[in-house]
């Protein structure tokens, strides 16, 4: 059976969310209060509806509380972003995910309740940014305030070295945990393997130590 999933404001980012799951099979419930975006999620979602989930009675009457995950994705309105949460806490939904619009509005959500709270332009804004430092950075995670993962290609800095060569552990406090190969991924990486330009390596660590790997290395 497939999961059963509610995304409520079908903006670009809810509405991004809505038509993946969907695409992926899952039945999802799709909520707007403005009716032009409802329709277009006619045809995608297996059921959308036009409802202002600010109010308690419509969202318990649309069955919300059988739902097992909930996708609060209402843009601007802080207000209604926040008041839609603590309903949805109220009603023991098990997992709800938010987006924030700011680190006020996160630490608002993370205090009442929200068991995930995505920021995208905020993480995509230093994604990019990290991206745009090397064209070797070719992804980065944040972990934690603290911690995060990068993907960086091997390059002709480290391309014909071996782990054990670059000593990354040592010298950056970072750690290697796989390398890519093309299609295939080594999640125990020799020491002793030269590197190939091409090598796509995946780091973790602290931020100052991953800032001073990709200033030396990529
Ligand atoms: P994005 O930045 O993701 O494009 P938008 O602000 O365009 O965000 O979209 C948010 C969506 O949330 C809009 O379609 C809006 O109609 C919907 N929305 C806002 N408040 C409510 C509410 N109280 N109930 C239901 N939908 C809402």
């Amino acid at each position: 059976m497939s999961k059963e999933f509610a995304v409520i404001g079908l903006g670009r980012f809810g509405g991004s969310i809505c038509r993946e799951l969907s695409n992926e099979g899952m039945d999802v419930l799709a909520i707007d209060k403005n009716e032009d975006r409802v329709n277009e999620f006619k045809n995608i979602a297996s059921h959308a509806v036009i409802a202002d989930s600010t109010d308690e009675e419509t969202l318990k009457e649309l069955g919300i509380k059988n739902i097992e995950h909930v996708i609060v994705a209402i843009g601007d309105n802080i207000q209604a972003s926040i008041l839609t949460t603590v309903i949805l806490t109220d009603l023991h939904i098990k997992k709800i995910t938010v987006k924030a619009n700011n680190d006020y509005h996160e630490k608002i959500l993370n205090r009442i309740g929200a068991n995930q709270v995505v920021h995208p332009e905020r993480d995509m804004g230093k994604r990019i940014a990290h991206s745009i430092i090397s064209n070797n950075i070719l992804d980065y995670l944040e972990l934690s305030d603290e911690y995060s993962i990068v993907e960086v290609k091997a390059g002709k800095k480290m391309a014909g070295k071996s782990l054990i060569d670059l000593d990354i552990r040592a010298n950056y406090g970072c750690n290697v945990v796989a390398i890519k190969q093309g299609s295939d991924i080594n999640v125990s990486p020799s020491a002793e393997d030269l590197l190939d330009e091409q090598d796509v390596l995946i780091v973790i660590g602290g931020d100052r130590d991953l800032a001073r790997f990709e200033k030396h290395l990529v």
